[in-house]
């Protein structure tokens, strides 16, 4: 039955009919636009019809056709060829309708249609018009007959409003699309902020920006990538669908080729529709699987602080549309991401501050402005011996100085950001005392305005300035006495020089120089020689020393001196051993300060001995007096340099390094030395300098 599809009443219902169906929901689908085609050919009367949509851009998006009423599909090269050059081609560039009378006889028509489709090349009149936007060319619009002289004017005015219809209809639902589109974005972007802000752990919310993501971009895996200023260098921190860790240094020259360095350099998303076409993408690190693929930076004040990327197996499932998308999703994650980092970044910074604090030698104590103590490290702890619970109940005046009223005159200083330094001491009355340099600063603890109060001890440097102190002082007493002597013997002897020569007082004159002179040498000597023993600049000079003249040299030296004070040098019969390897200038002048010592530190009258003995292994040489003795709380310190017992202006002067060179050469022999004495006046004490037996070496 043939249709009256001419009639004007006819075609009026049509068109309404059409523009209802058109207008009936606002997502245009691929069935409306089906039937809008049928309904158009009906309309015009054509047997066959095609639809051309065109994107944004102009570039093909879609094409539906219809051949004897029915929906076909036609193939790619087909499609391509009408779109390029046939009537759809003309219409694209000249955007007006056209009537094809005859289409053998067209130009228009037959530059796209050397078809070998059937019904392509039996269309002989047609009629097309383009589907426009007052901006835009959104399709073409096309309708064919197997009859020449087909179409009447009348026929393409119908098209072209048919075509108008279709225009809107169609802008309509791309709106609408859009705009689901944008919702979408705004409804996850809103989704994920709350989600991904509820946490500030950096992996949950690299997780959580993961998960969300999948709602707006369908992937088959993703990652996100950050970058580390350090080492300047990329690598994964998240992913899904696959467990890729990689990294990227940006130091090599291949990673600077990559599309990773690419987005993070130019600092805009990059969409690779089919990766199979992009030299740029570095098979190894992804699936093989992966066709194409979007990624956007995360940019926080202008810097990339690393990128997001999502692929597809699928080609060409990712367009300038999904750029958008990631880049606004992008925008928030970066957001969270850097947030969760600061926090990390806090949390680490505050962590490493306890470690710090804790294990500061220094004493540490914050109190706020009102003296309230607050927080002790453990050295604070220890100093003040007390726990920190303990602590934390006092306030800073524990420290045992009115630092509450220094910390009221001081705090419009601090607060402004000065220190101030200040010692206190340190005293429980039963230890030495301690002295503590203080630092006050300044700090900002838990949010609040506090103060930090550094203790460090400074109770050993204030012993080294006490003991440089007290050198000088023994420098001055031990060396004046001999150098005075030294200075007036001399000038008596200038004198008499002058006046009558009495041998005699003059020899004894010299005698006095001479041995004031020494005293002096020695003084310096034992000086250098500790300084030299030290360094180990004084190597020892072993040789087989004969132990009974060493033994002699010491009494020739030191009985002089215990005659002096009238005491009495018992040197014990030596042992059955003839030769030593030892260094015998050094041991001798240990020997003589030992027994020198027992002479100084025992009354007039008391004893000096040397006893030594010997076995396999090691010579014992045994200094014993019968002096003061020394009490076993300095019996430590003695060896010590410049170490000195009763600094009392009584006691005999020395300057406390004889013992020291004692213990610097036994050492150096490989032996020790050691002190025994009940410290009790009398009883005296005795020195023991063991020395293990050595062979001379052979060549
Ligand atoms: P100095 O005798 O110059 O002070 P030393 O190093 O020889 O230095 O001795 C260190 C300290 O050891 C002395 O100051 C003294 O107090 C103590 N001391 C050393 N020998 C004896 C001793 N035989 N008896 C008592 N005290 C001694």
């Amino acid at each position: 039955m043939a249709l009256d599809t001419t009639s004007l009443g006819h075609r009026l219902d049509s068109l309404h009919a059409i523009t209802r169906e058109l207008n009936a929901g606002l997502n245009l689908d691929d069935w409306v636009l089906k039937r809008f085609l049928v309904a158009t050919a009906v309309t015009v009367g054509a047997s066959n019809a095609s639809l051309f949509l065109l994107d944004s851009h102009g570039a093909f998006e879609n094409a539906f056709f219809i051949s004897n009423f029915k929906v076909v599909e036609r193939n790619q090269p087909t499609v391509e060829a009408i779109m390029d050059y046939g009537l759809v081609g003309w219409i694209r560039q000249h955007q007006i309708p056209v009537l094809i009378e005859d289409t053998q006889k067209d130009e228009r028509w037959l530059a796209g249609n050397n078809s070998n489709n059937l019904e392509i090349r039996e269309s002989r009149s047609a009629l097309a018009v383009p589907i426009k936007l007052p901006e835009q060319l959104i399709g073409v619009l096309t309708v064919t007959s197997p009859q020449p002289l087909h179409f009447t004017p009348n026929d393409l005015t119908m098209l072209t409003i048919l075509a108008d219809q279709a225009a809107f209809a169609i802008a309509n639902a791309r709106l609408y699309n859009l705009e689901q589109q944008r919702r979408r974005l705004a409804d996850t972007l809103v989704s994920m902020a709350r989600t991904i802000n509820a946490t500030l752990n950096l992996e949950e919310v690299l997780s959580l920006i993961l998960d969300q993501l999948a709602y707006l971009v369908p992937y088959n895996s993703c990652s996100i990538w950050l970058y580390h200023e350090e080492s300047n260098s990329l690598s994964i921190k998240a992913s899904r669908g696959t467990n890729m860790r990689a990294t990227l240094s940006f130091e090599a020259e291949k990673a600077r080729q990559s599309l990773n360095y690419e987005v993070m350099m130019t600092q805009k998303p990059i969409v690779i529709a089919d990766i199979t076409e992009e030299s740029r993408w570095f098979t190894e690190i992804g699936d093989d699987r992966i066709r194409s693929w979007v990624a956007a930076p995360l940019m926080v004040q202008d810097k990339a602080i690393g990128m997001v990327a999502v692929d597809s197996y699928t080609p060409q499932a990712y367009n300038e549309g999904t750029v958008d998308d990631m880049a606004a999703f992008a925008q928030q994650a970066a957001i969270a991401v850097a947030n969760a980092q600061a926090v990390t970044n806090l949390k680490n910074a505050q962590a490493s501050y306890i470690n710090l604090f804790e294990d500061s030698t220094d004493a540490v104590i914050i109190s706020n402005y009102r003296g309230q103590i607050l927080d002790a490290n453990r050295k604070a702890c220890l100093l003040l011996q007390q726990t920190k619970d303990d602590l934390l109940e006092c306030d800073i005046d524990v420290l045992g100085h009115s630092l509450k009223q220094y910390l009221r005159a001081n705090a419009a200083q601090l607060k402004k950001g000065e220190e101030a330094s200040l010692e206190i001491e340190l005293n429980d009355h039963v230890s030495d005392p301690i002295s503590l340099e203080l630092i006050a600063r300044h700090v900002q603890y838990q949010g609040r305005d506090c103060v930090q109060w550094v203790g460090r001890d400074i109770s050993s440097r204030r012993e080294v300035e006490r003991l440089r102190h007290d050198l000088v002082n023994m420098l001055v007493h031990d060396l004046r006495g001999p150098v005075g002597n030294l200075i007036g013997a001399v000038e008596l002897m200038e004198r008499l020089l002058q006046t009558d020569m009495d041998t005699n007082r003059l020899e004894r004159l010299i005698g006095l120089a001479l041995k004031s002179g020494q005293v002096v040498r020695d003084l310096v000597d034992s000086m250098l020689d500790v300084t030299r023993l030290e360094r180990g600049e004084m190597p020892l000079q072993r040789t087989m020393t004969d132990l009974s003249k060493i033994v002699e040299q010491v009494r020739d030296q030191i009985e002089p001196r215990a005659g002096a004070k009238m005491m009495t040098l018992v040197i014990q019969p030596l042992p059955n051993i003839s030769e030593v390897w030892i260094d015998g200038g050094i041991v001798r002048r240990v020997l003589v300060n030992l027994l020198d010592n027992g002479i100084k530190y025992t009354p007039q009258g008391g004893e000096v001995s040397l006893e030594v003995s010997a076995d396999e292994h090691t010579i014992v040489f045994a200094i014993s007096d019968s002096g003061m003795g020394i009490r076993k709380a300095d019996q430590d310190h003695i060896f010590n340099k410049f170490a000195r017992v009763d600094h009392s202006s009584a006691a005999p002067s020395g300057v406390g390094l004889g013992l020291a060179f004692c213990k610097l050469a036994a050492e150096a022999h490989g032996g020790a030395i050691s002190v025994e004495s009940e410290g009790i006046p009398g009883k005296g004490s005795t020195f023991y300098l063991a020395i293990p037996l050595l062979h001379e070496p052979y060549d």
